[in-house]
């Protein structure tokens, strides 16, 4: 298990760190989630249309994208945001929520 690391902030999953997996093995954590998620819920989001594909699932869909601030080429759409919050959210051992707008 410590061989994942988070593809946003390079922390290993750790049982405190509760992670949601994309494709190919990329990992966002539930920290770089939160913030992602608050980002890129809201409309119009917070951020701009992303340039290149997102890191989870490996698709430009044209959508917002949080941008990693720690890791350069790190990127996450916001299809992919709202899907890892539900993962996340139905994992009693998460303990996570969904941080509010
Ligand atoms: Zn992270
Ligand atoms: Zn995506």
């Amino acid at each position: 298990m410590e061989d994942v690391l988070c593809d946003f902030c390079a922390a290993a999953w750790t049982p405190e760190r509760a992670m949601v997996e994309g494709h190919r093995g990329s990992c966002i954590c539930h920290a770089c989630l939160a913030v992602a998620y608050a980002e890129l819920s809201p409309q119009p989001a917070r951020q701009p249309i992303g340039q290149g594909p997102c890191t989870m699932c490996l698709e430009d869909r044209g959508e917002p994208h949080w941008q990693s601030p720690a890791r350069d080429a790190a990127r996450i759409c916001r299809r992919c945001a709202r899907m890892a919050a539900v993962v996340l959210e139905r994992d009693p051992d998460a303990g996570w929520s969904r941080p509010q707008a």
